[in-house]
C-alpha cells in the first residue's frame, strides 16, 4: 500500500510506519487477478478451505432465532468462557478459571491486547523467527522493539533454548512464538519447550505469548502448552481460537488465558476498543467446543495428506530446500538458489521478486518470506484441494525452469 503525499500529511506516524499485512495483501492481489479473468491458484492465504461444520452453523441460526442480538459481556459469555476452561482441562490439563479467560474478535485481537497491556515504549520483544507477519507490526504499534531470533532450517526452523538465552537482555519484556508455527509448521516437543521454559525461569521480568491457534492441526505427536510448566505459568499468555481448528475464520472468535491481572487488563483494553465479540459467533463457538474436536481432527487428516503431496512435488523442484512441517498448513522452503537468476532480462533479487514472478508466470499466489522475517523463503499454504495443489506445483516447476 503506497500512501500519497496528501495522505502522509494527514496520517499519524504510527500508521505510516506500519506495514500492511503481506498475507492479506497477497490474497487481495490474487483476488484482483482472478476478477480480471486470470486462472489464479491462491496458495497465499492461511485459511482452511473447509466449510464450518454444520452443527456450529445450526447453533448460530438458533442464536439469532432465540434473540441473541444484544451487546455481549466484554470478555465473552460466561457459558463460552466455561467451555473454554473445560477445553483447557480436557486437551491441555490446564486449570484456568473462567475469569482468567478473555474472548476476543479473533486471536489476532487477543495477541494485540496482550502486547498493548504488557509492552512499554522501548521494551524488547523477542520474536521466534520465522514468525507470523502480524507479531512484529503489533509490537511496533505498542512502541516495543522487535528482536527476531532466527531458527535454523536444519532444526526445522525451531529456535533453541541456547539461542533464546543469548538474545535476552535486561530490556527484554516479552517472548512470542507460535507452535505449531505459522509460517513453518514446526512444532515444539515437550523437551524443547521445557528447555525454553528453564531459560525463562531465570528471568522473572519476561512474559511469554504462546500462540497455540494451530493446536489441532498437528501431524506428529501431542500438543504441548508452555503454560503447563508450573514454574513460569503465571507469566504465560496462552492464545487460541476457532479460526483454524474449527474452520471459522469469518466468525472472528479467539481467546487468551492468563493470570487474573493480565486477563483483566486485556478486558479493559478491549472494553475501550471493540467490546465483546459478536453474540452469534460466541454462541456458535460455544457449540463448537461442546461438540468436541472430532471435526477438527478429521480436517487435520486432510491437511496431513496434502502436506505429503506438496512435499513430494516440491522435492522434485530443483533449488527448493524443504523440511517436514509437523503441523499447521504451511510449508516454507528456502528458495535462495534462484536469487541472481534471470528471465527476459530481469534479475530475481529476492523472495519478493521470485513470488511476483511465480504470480505473473505461473498464476500462483504465494507469500514471500520477508514479511515473516526470512527473506530467503517463500510461504505456501496447502489448505486447498489436491487438484489445485498438484496443478500449482506443476506450473511453478515449469515457470522456474525458465530462469537462467
Ligand atoms: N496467530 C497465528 C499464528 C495465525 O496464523 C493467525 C491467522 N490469522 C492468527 C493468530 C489470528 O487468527 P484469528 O483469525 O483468530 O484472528
Ligand atoms: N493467519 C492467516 C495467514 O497467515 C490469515 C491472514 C492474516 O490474518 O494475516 O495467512
Amino acid at each position: 500500500m503506497q500512501e500519497t503525499e496528501e495522505a502522509k500529511a494527514v496520517l499519524s506516524d504510527r500508521i505510516l510506519s506500519l506495514a500492511e499485512s503481506q498475507t492479506i495483501a497477497m490474497a487481495k492481489k490474487a483476488r484482483e487477478l482472478a476478477a480480471k479473468g486470470y486462472d489464479v491458484i491462491n496458495l497465499s492465504f492461511g485459511e482452511p478451505d473447509f466449510q464450518t461444520p454444520q452443527y456450529i452453523k445450526d447453533a448460530a441460526k438458533k442464536a439469532i432465532d432465540e434473540g441473541f442480538t444484544f451487546y455481549t459481556p466484554v470478555p465473552g459469555y460466561p457459558e463460552l468462557r466455561q467451555e473454554i476452561a473445560k477445553k483447557f482441562k480436557r486437551d491441555n490439563n490446564l486449570d484456568f478459571a473462567p475469569d482468567q479467560i478473555v474472548v476476543s474478535t479473533g486471536a489476532k485481537q487477543s495477541i494485540a491486547n496482550a502486547v498493548m497491556c504488557l509492552v512499554n515504549p522501548g521494551d524488547e520483544v523477542i520474536i521466534f523467527s520465522p514468525y507470523w507477519v502480524s507479531y512484529e507490526e503489533i509490537v511496533k504499534l505498542a512502541e516495543g522493539v522487535p528482536v527476531p531470533v532466527m531458527g535454523r532450517l536444519e532444526n526445522d526452523y525451531k529456535v533453541t533454548a541456547e539461542q533464546l538465552e543469548k538474545a535476552i537482555t535486561s530490556n527484554t519484556k516479552l517472548v512470542m512464538y507460535s507452535s505449531p508455527s505459522n509460517p513453518t509448521g514446526a512444532v515444539f516437543d515437550e523437551e524443547e519447550l521445557l528447555a525454553i521454559a528453564r531459560v525463562l525461569e531465570k528471568h522473572p521480568q519476561i512474559h511469554i505469548i504462546a500462540d497455540e491457534i494451530y493446536e489441532y492441526i498437528n501431524f506428529g505427536g501431542k500438543h504441548h502448552s508452555m503454560a503447563s510448566f508450573d514454574f513460569i505459568r503465571e507469566r504465560v499468555i496462552t492464545i487460541n481460537g476457532f479460526s483454524k481448528g474449527y474452520a471459522m475464520t469469518g466468525w472472528r472468535v479467539g481467546y487468551m488465558a492468563a493470570s487474573r491481572e493480565i486477563a483483566s487488563a486485556c478486558e479493559k483494553m478491549q472494553s475501550q476498543i471493540t467490546s465483546g465479540t459478536s453474540s452469534i459467533s460466541q454462541k456458535a463457538a460455544t457449540a463448537a467446543l461442546q461438540g468436541g474436536n472430532a471435526s477438527a481432527l478429521e480436517m487435520t487428516e486432510a491437511y496431513r495428506r496434502r502436506r505429503d503431496l506438496v512435499l513430494n512435488l516440491m522435492n522434485d523442484i530443483p533449488g527448493f530446500k524443504t523440511y517436514l512441517p509437523s503441523g499447521a498448513f504451511y510449508i516454507f522452503p528456502d528458495v535462495s538458489e534462484y536469487f541472481g537468476k534471470q528471465y527476459e532480462g530481469k534479475t530475481i533479487e529476492s523472495a519478493l521478486d521470485l513470488s511476483m514472478f511465480i504470480l505473473s508466470d505461473a498464476n500462483v499466489a504465494v507469500v514471500s518470506g520477508e514479511a515473516f522475517g526470512a527473506p530467503q523463503c517463500i510461504r505456501f499454504s496447502f489448505a486447498t484441494s489436491d487438484e489445485k495443489l498438484t496443478e500449482a506445483l506443476r506450473r511453478i516447476k515449469e515457470s522456474l525452469a525458465k530462469l537462467q
